[in-house]
């Protein structure tokens, strides 16, 4: 008998997202790959998304991601509402064996409040997990609702009841892993690449200064804020400065930027970024953050780019220092280490990704986590793996 799971990917992007969308993104690589292992699955999503499903059921026809500008009172219904559709759609059949809700905090609190009605659900956890502690703190879900993290490092720092809920992690993953290691071996350039939103958290403020110091060819790619375009950043007006990371932005790293050694390119896609990535001598990761999932880290090693970075939050579960990458718990060292990079074997991060950060692996250990979780076990006698 085949399984059924309800997939929640919420109200605010469609799926696959046209632009922006981490979480959607992983829902997007994770659903063929489920299908393809004989899965069932009903999207729980937006009417506009296009990622072929077995059924999708949407409360807002179109993504909702522009109201989360507005003020909270104007739009804080607009996940309930949506999770409200949810458990109207759980209550009216009888098919769905599971849900996988990827929705941030209303989704586990919406789940947990069904009670021991409800079907069992897998609440994935996307994000920094020192986030809402009234509600991780106090977590109860019986033995029906699970969590799993993506990184082990991430659910080590969870608060005690959110960890007790946990069945483990699964890494994100990226299509781009598919076949890498046969991959013909990129022309490398001398660039460097930090790819990723402009944020404190990511550090793009050291890496370029670490550039500039140390004397390597930067090239910063993400958004700052809502702006994907240098032009765009350019003709806002002051008021773009409300946004923490357009200060950030402004204050902490445009100093360093000379349109040579270190440049601000604004976001890159598709065969742009790939080829930016694929051509780089490294990877930079100057955290300062514990990263909890990593995405971008995973797409450098199938792209045969080793990784340099912080040792901090799953960077070290991703990569292997000296094989794929280097990393430091000293932040003044990353410049040496960008250095010593070109030393690396592209082939190895290549194989380690085919091998590690395929879909296909990431789908696997999902449907594990299902069987887990719809085979109710006291939360004392589950240990995260
Ligand atoms: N990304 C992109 N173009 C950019 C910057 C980032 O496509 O210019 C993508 C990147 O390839 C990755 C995602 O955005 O797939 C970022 O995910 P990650 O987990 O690295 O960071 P997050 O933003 O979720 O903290």
């Amino acid at each position: 008998m085949s399984l059924t799971v309800l997939m929640n990917a919420g109200p605010w992007l469609s799926v696959p997202p046209s632009g922006y969308g981490g979480i959607e993104n992983v829902i997007a690589t994770l659903v063929p790959e489920l299908r393809r292992l004989g899965v069932r699955v009903v999207l729980a999503s937006v009417g506009e998304s296009t990622l072929p499903v077995d059924e999708l059921v949407s409360v807002f026809p179109d993504g909702q991601f522009g109201a989360l500008q507005r003020p909270y009172n104007q739009v804080c219904g607009v996940a309930q509402a949506h999770l409200a559709g949810v458990v109207r759609e759980l209550r009216a059949r009888d098919d769905i064996d599971l849900v996988h809700d990827h929705v941030e905090a209303v989704g586990l609190a919406t789940l947990t409040a069904m009670g021991p009605d409800g079907p069992p659900a897998l609440h994935t956890l996307h994000w920094d997990l020192a986030k809402h502690p009234a509600l991780y703190g106090n977590l109860d879900g019986g033995d029906r609702v699970r969590v799993n993290g993506v990184s082990a490092s991430q659910l080590a720092r969870a608060p005690r009841a959110l960890r007790d809920h946990s069945v483990g992690h699964v890494h994100l993953s990226t299509p781009l892993a598919v076949g890498a290691e046969r991959r013909s071996r990129p022309e490398k350039g001398e660039h460097v690449v930090v790819l990723g939103r402009i944020n404190p958290g990511k550090g793009q403020d050291l890496g370029a200064r670490l550039a500039r110091q140390v004397g390597f060819p930067l090239v910063l790619a993400g958004p700052v804020g809502p702006y994907h375009r240098p032009e765009d950043l350019a003709a806002a007006g002051a008021e773009a400065r409300q946004n923490p990371d357009v200060r950030f932005f402004h204050d902490e790293v445009a100093p360093y930027l000379d349109g040579e050694m270190v440049r601000w390119v604004g976001t890159v896609a598709g065969r742009e970024r790939d080829d930016l990535l694929a051509g780089a001598r490294a990877a930079l990761f100057p955290l300062r953050w514990e990263e909890p999932g990593g995405t971008a880290v995973v797409e450098a090693l199938a792209l045969g780019t080793p990784v340099v970075a912080t040792a901090r939050g799953c960077l070290p579960e991703l990569v292997e220092h000296g094989r794929t990458g280097l990393l430091t718990t000293d932040e003044e060292e990353l410049g040496e280490l960008v250095l010593a990079a070109g030393l690396l074997d592209p082939d190895e991060c290549r194989r380690e990704a085919a091998a590690r950060f395929t879909p296909a692996v990431m789908a696997e250990r999902y449907l594990a986590l299902y069987e887990r979780v719809r085979h109710l076990t006291p939360a004392a006698d589950l240990q995260p793996a």
